[in-house]
């Protein structure tokens, strides 16, 4: 069985973005009200006195958009500082990176992955939605800074929409060549909103890979922190390209991690809503931290069978209501 001890902690639910495929415009989005958001304390007390006394070790901030958090900074140097702490990275869309970067970097954030589906600045602008070139050019500039300060790994994240950006597999891979960098290409997932790109599914990782193969060459390679994705290399270049195939290739027999939502609950699983548990509720209803740990022991047992149950059962539609961004992606 999975050691379960990665958790994904989303920091809020709100974005400064809204991606076609995680927050669009027109979709009618409820945010979380500031009283039902988990205070720093709060947080702080689930992470270090239910989650790190059960075994968890590897911790990942991500929202919604995780810098829009008030003392973020705080929150990095407080998690960071603890012994059990074995791995703290981020999840962002690079936007306030150039201006935060360093100050993260310093309250001891070292691994960041950071969303970029496009180097075209009007496709950008199409995933983004009420685009402005703009925040391309913030997002690269983000992005230069995080390598100048030192993130390593420093990673990318493409999700590649058909019709939209597949064209540009190519270039996105080829920024890997030179710099240190590390491409991960994530197949779209039907969540969130489905009627956005109409029938358009997504695009195996394997046909990428074939593309990327037929120019260059590939061939397998590593990098810390891959989890579900499978890392490659174009032959003599400095970084990696990963893929992510939650779509193409189930890896719930892999899956080591639990998310918990800005508002305290533990989902198990992000297809899934068997197990959730509402940790704030009952933290401030005065439950004991003895048995927050013993309920969160429970679903640590349940894990493995909640990870197929939908799939397995056969009521799994392949439509998941909400999105990345509410689930903590
Ligand atoms: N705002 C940050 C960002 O965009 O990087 C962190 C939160 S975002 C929800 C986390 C990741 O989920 C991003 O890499 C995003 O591209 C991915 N994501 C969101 N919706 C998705 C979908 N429908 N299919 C696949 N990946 C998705
Ligand atoms: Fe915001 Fe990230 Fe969702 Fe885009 S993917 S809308 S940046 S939370």
């Amino acid at each position: 069985m999975n050691k379960i001890d990665y958790l994904r902690v989303s920091l809020i639910d709100r974005c400064n973005f809204r991606c076609q495929y995680c927050m669009p415009e027109d979709a009618q989005l409820t945010y979380v009200l500031p009283q039902d958001l988990l205070s720093d304390q709060e947080l702080l007390t689930l992470l270090r006195e239910v989650f790190i006394p059960l075994g968890w070790r590897k911790f990942r901030l991500t929202g919604g958009e995780p810098l829009l958090r008030p003392g973020v900074v705080n929150l990095v140097r407080e998690i960071a500082s603890w012994p059990e702490t074995e791995d703290l990275a981020m999840t962002s869309n690079g936007f306030l990176l150039s201006q935060m970067a360093e100050d993260l970097y310093q309250a001891g954030l070292h691994r960041l992955n950071i969303s970029l589906d496009s180097l075209q600045k009007d496709n950008f602008d199409k995933i983004i939605g009420h685009g402005s070139q703009t925040r391309w050019n913030r997002v690269w500039e983000g992005i230069q800074t995080a390598f100048k300060v030192g993130f390593d790994p420093l990673k990318l994240n493409v999700v590649v929409i058909p019709g939209v950006n597949d064209g540009e597999i190519l270039d996105l891979a080829a920024l890997t060549i030179e710099k240190n960098w590390h491409v991960r290409f994530i197949e779209f997932m039907p969540i969130g909103n489905q009627q956005l790109f109409g029938d358009r599914t997504f695009i195996p990782s394997g046909l990428l890979r074939q593309q990327i193969r037929a120019q260059w060459g590939l061939m397998e390679s590593t990098v810390k922190g891959a989890g579900p994705a499978e890392v490659f290399k174009i032959p003599g270049s400095r970084g990696t390209l990963g893929f992510i195939s939650q779509m193409s290739e189930c890896f719930c027999d892999r899956c080591n991690r639990m998310r918990l939502s800005a508002d305290g609950w533990l989902r198990p699983c992000l297809l899934n809503e068997s197990g959730q548990l509402d940790l704030k509720t009952d933290l401030r209803n005065g439950v004991s931290l003895e048995q927050l740990r013993e309920k969160v022991r429970q679903v640590l047992i349940l894990k493995p069978e909640i990870n197929f149950q939908e799939r397995e059962s056969g009521t799994d539609t392949g439509i998941y209501t909400r999105t990345m961004s509410q689930i903590g992606g």
